[in-house]
């Protein structure tokens, strides 16, 4: 499965990068302030682009361009079917285009672009053809209400979608927030993460491209605590989805109640369980350790960091996981065809993982493999697993974000079952087994937004992905994902011979 991940073979040719601009009803152009900031290479650490920084008074001048786009232009207004034929169109052109934007992706975000391209691009295109799909079927009901009265529903677009994304898989949230918003036909302001702005950039040009009408996509580089939250904090926004951390998806539900009480969808942080059982198939089991933790470098919301294998089998589990670690391959993904794994995102994200690698250590962790920063520059970090460890510390309990696994031993089903739920989190959990009971078992009883059963990361754009507790709430991908951009009208009229 990895290597049918990866996709093409490096060297890849870097792109040239055009849009560094913000992107307003339909043009390019310069923040206000006239400010800029950098963009880096997480594989050097040097600056690849300098892009317009969007703060608060673009994003008042976003919102203006998607307010007219919906009260007065065609987006809206149109058949569903036409706006499914621009979105098909929009597809296309990403696909078409998937070479350049997955190598543009990966300089920014240090990702393997074959992995991009092959995850990426096609969860964006993905779910541009699935909610292209879904467009003309957006329906009401009819209400048998009485004698008197009958009554039907209307489903109408919100209005303006704030849409705020994270810098683990830009190129898919781009598509998995745009894409049902503009099935629904709202309009948006969208914010990419500081970290990595290019691929929605790039992507918005595409849009127009494929015949999106200008004001209906907008995009605003910049921080959090200014462009993020002036679109958050805003009255004209009608509502926001958001992707990230959940002490910013907290953040964001304050904006809203202090504003306008906009509704809020929180895609947010995880600790997921993966749980294998001593029937398990254990070369398979090794693999999905390994991926669940290690793919795309661990900055994965839903990564499996908290691992729980049964007791009979831990030894041989863990000798077997630090063999296959010996082949894993940590280096540049542009350039050398063998690497598993590039460079974290940035400086920061570094530093933070290193000092929870630190942590682990103090707390009495054990190192199984990794614990330490690797190359001669760069953002690079040895794939870690930590064994030894203990439900109290806080490498099992915070969400590192990184190339860092807890390896844990459990006895029971009921065990494995209670500790998988004694985390505030709720986001997914992974199950591996042959026994279809004690699956079923784990599936019933784990609180979590996903399940998957020997097999994990399997996504796909008809299935609803989004947490519980404190992952947040709100479906990003399948039909959920439309009703958060939809409102429901109900309409009343009496029948002949009611005393109305
Ligand atoms: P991470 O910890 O993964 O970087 P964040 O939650 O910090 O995730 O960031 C996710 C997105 O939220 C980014 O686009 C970031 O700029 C934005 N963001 C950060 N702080 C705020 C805020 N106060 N209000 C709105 N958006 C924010």
């Amino acid at each position: 499965a990895e290597e049918a991940l990866k996709g093409g073979a490096p060297p890849f040719e870097l792109p040239e990068i055009r849009f560094t601009k913000l992107f307003i009803n339909g043009s390019f152009v310069d923040a206000v302030s006239g400010r800029t900031f950098e963009t880096r290479d997480p594989r050097t650490g040097d600056v690849i682009a300098t892009v317009a920084e969007g703060d608060k008074e673009d994003v008042d001048l976003a919102v203006k361009a998607a307010r007219d786009a919906f009260d007065h232009g065609e987006w809206p207004r149109m058949s569903g079917s036409e706006r499914g034929r621009i979105m098909t169109r929009f597809a296309d052109l990403v696909e078409q285009h998937g070479g350049e934007l997955a190598a543009l992706e990966s300089l920014d975000a240090g990702k393997h672009p074959g992995v991009t391209r092959a995850v990426d691009i096609g969860n964006a295109a993905g779910s541009l053809r699935y909610f292209a799909g879904a467009a003309d079927k957006i329906h009401g009901e009819t209400l048998k209400m009485g004698r008197q009265l009958q009554g039907y529903t209307l489903r109408e677009p919100l209005g303006v979608a704030g849409l705020i994304i994270p810098w683990n898989f830009p190129t898919t949230m781009f598509g998995i927030k745009v894409a049902p918003a503009l099935a629904a036909g709202c309009t948006v302001v969208l914010k990419p993460a500081e970290q990595t702005p290019l691929s929605a950039l790039y992507l918005a040009d595409l849009a127009k491209q494929a015949g999106v009408p200008d004001g209906v996509i907008n995009v605003v580089p910049g921080f959090g605590p200014t462009a993020g939250a002036a679109i958050a904090s805003h009255m004209n926004v009608d509502m926001v989805s958001f992707t990230g951390s959940t002490e910013v998806g907290r953040l964001i539900m304050e904006a809203s109640a202090r504003s306008n009480l906009k509704p809020v969808f929180l895609e947010l942080g995880g600790k997921s369980p993966l749980i294998i059982f001593d029937d398990a198939d254990l070369d398979m089991a090794v693999e999905l350790a390994v991926s669940a933790n290690f793919f795309n470098k661990g900055e994965a919301c839903v990564a499996a960091s908290r691992v729980y294998v049964q007791e009979s089998i831990y030894d041989r589990f863990e000798k077997k996981l630090a063999e296959r670690m010996k082949s894993w391959v940590v280096g540049d993904p542009l350039n050398d065809p063998r690497v598993d794994q590039g460079p974290q995102v940035d400086k920061a994200q570094y530093e933070r993982v290193l000092s929870y690698i630190d942590r682990g250590k103090r707390e009495g962790g054990t190192l199984l493999t990794g614990g330490r920063p690797c190359g001669q520059k760069g953002y690079y970090i040895e794939p870690t697993v930590f064994t030894n460890v203990k439900e109290d510390m806080i490498i099992a309990k915070e969400e590192i974000f990184g190339p860092v696994m807890c390896l844990m031993k459990f006895e029971t089903v009921e065990e494995a079952i209670a500790r998988a739920n004694a985390t505030p989190y709720g986001l997914g959990a992974g199950v591996v087994t042959r026994d279809l009971d004690v699956a079923n078992q784990v599936v019933r009883s784990v609180r979590a937004g996903v399940v998957w059963v020997n097999c994990y990361f399997a996504i796909s754009s008809d299935c609803p992905f989004g947490g519980r507790k404190m992952s947040g709430f709100g479906k990003d991908e399948g039909m959920h994902a439309l009703d958060k951009f939809l409102a429901v009208k109900s309409v009343v009229t009496p029948l002949r011979g009611s005393p109305w």
